[in-house]
């Protein structure tokens, strides 16, 4: 068959940018022109510990000559070691391991209703919020809503309420007698990096309480030391009955989990779900490899010592550039820049300038730099933002 003339060989879902990386290393890349950036993207924080960390690569090294692929069939021992070290240190007692975030958000929802109907009362609703982001898949746009990613996918998965974030009072308003649980972000991040306020999460978790609702994260983005501890809702204090995972488990690889404790976990017994390609044993080696890293001692103190110098400089180039800087916002390691210009210009004139990041919504530039950042690259970051500004100000 002859191919057609015009249509892209890529579906043509993305606007690309007219980059192509070779090589990586830490928080450097290289393109196939031989320049380098400074890479505050992080393959959209997906990059928790750079480019070609020399353990990763090791560990994928040494899987890869002994066995990729045996399905859920089996035991896979990479699987139980990596579930076990996600147990140690963080409120889960159980986890299911999937191959991207939105579907460790499907798992979430899954998880939710079953967990009702197990206690025989399905209460299939659940409370999201609006800027929300959990992915592409339909009951993952569903439950964001927004026409950007809706539009045309109809009909959406029914069952998702939508409020304001933030807003206790709405979330109260929208719990009804189907209402089985809550869906947020702890930090939202293709909405422009608004973190939650800790005091509304442990409103949200005394709400579930009172109405025996599940409180699920989606922490696919925030979570895997991103605001400077493993998970994001450690520093609210609150503990959730389900999270997501992905996109920095894996350091690059990709993987996703969804944990949850015991009770909330009630309603899946075998037959109930499942993933083909999930808890690969590539991936799973990985993955283990990189919350080892994170839970290392130090390491998390790092990443905090690293956002408060990055933080700090942000505050000198607020004041340095009202005008154009018009808010810095986030937590750790993700922190969102609102500017007057358009988000995707600054972005190309710091591409320019040789730095990566990544726009989201409300006119953010998005800074999500590698978690082994140092000093010196924070120093660098700082740098070019400055010049970028003052290019900018009239
Ligand atoms: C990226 C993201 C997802 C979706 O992850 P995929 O791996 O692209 O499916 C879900 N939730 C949040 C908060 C995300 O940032």
């Amino acid at each position: 068959m002859p191919r057609h003339p015009d249509f892209p060989v890529l579906l043509p879902v993305y606007n690309r940018l007219e980059v192509a990386f070779a090589r990586g290393e830490g928080v450097w890349l290289w393109d196939t022109e031989g320049r380098r950036y400074l890479d505050f993207a992080a393959g959209i924080a997906v990059d928790a510990l750079g480019h070609a960390h020399p353990r990763l690569v090791e560990v994928l090294c040494a899987q890869a000559r002994r066995l990729w692929h045996v399905s859920n069939l089996y035991r896979i021992p990479e699987l139980e070691r990596l579930a076990e070290r996600l147990v140690a240190h963080t409120f889960a007692e159980t986890v299911f391991v999937c191959n991207s975030g939105a579907e460790a958000v499907e798992a979430a929802i899954k998880t939710a209703r079953r967990h009702h109907h197990a206690r025989g009362r399905p209460r299939p609703r659940i409370v999201t919020f609006e800027g929300a982001f959990h992915g592409r898949t339909l009951a993952t746009v569903s439950a964001a809503g927004g026409e950007r990613l809706t539009a045309g996918f109809e009909p959406l998965l029914e069952g998702f309420d939508r409020v304001p974030f933030g807003d206790l009072a709405a979330v109260e308003a929208a719990v009804g007698p189907d209402t089985g649980a809550v869906l947020i972000e702890p930090v939202q991040g293709e909405g422009g990096v608004r973190p939650a306020d800790p005091a509304f999460l442990r409103g949200l978790r005394a709400l579930c309480d009172r109405h025996g609702l599940l409180l699920i994260l989606d922490e696919v983005q925030c979570g895997m030391g991103r605001t400077g501890h493993l998970l994001a809702y450690e520093a609210a204090g609150v503990r959730p009955d389900i999270v997501a995972l992905a996109k920095g488990l894996g350091g690059g690889f990709p993987i996703g989990a969804m944990l949850a404790t015991a009770e909330a976990a009630a309603g899946m017994t075998p037959g109930t779900h499942g993933s083909t390609f999930g808890g690969n044993p590539l991936a799973c080696a990985v993955a283990d490899a990189v919350v080892e890293t994170l839970t290392a001692p130090g390491f998390l103190k790092g990443v905090r010592a690293r956002a408060a110098e990055l933080h700090a400089g942000l505050a000198r180039l607020r004041a340095r550039y009202p005008e154009e800087l018009l808010e810095v916002r986030g937590v750790g390691l993700m922190v969102g820049l609102r500017t007057r210009t358009p988000n995707t210009e600054v972005a190309a004139r710091l591409r320019a300038w040789g730095m990566l990041t990544v726009p989201a919504g409300d006119n953010v530039v998005r800074l999500l730099p590698p978690l082994v950042v140092e000093p010196e690259h924070i120093r660098l970051a700082l740098d070019t933002l400055d010049k970028v500004f003052a290019e900018l100000t009239p």
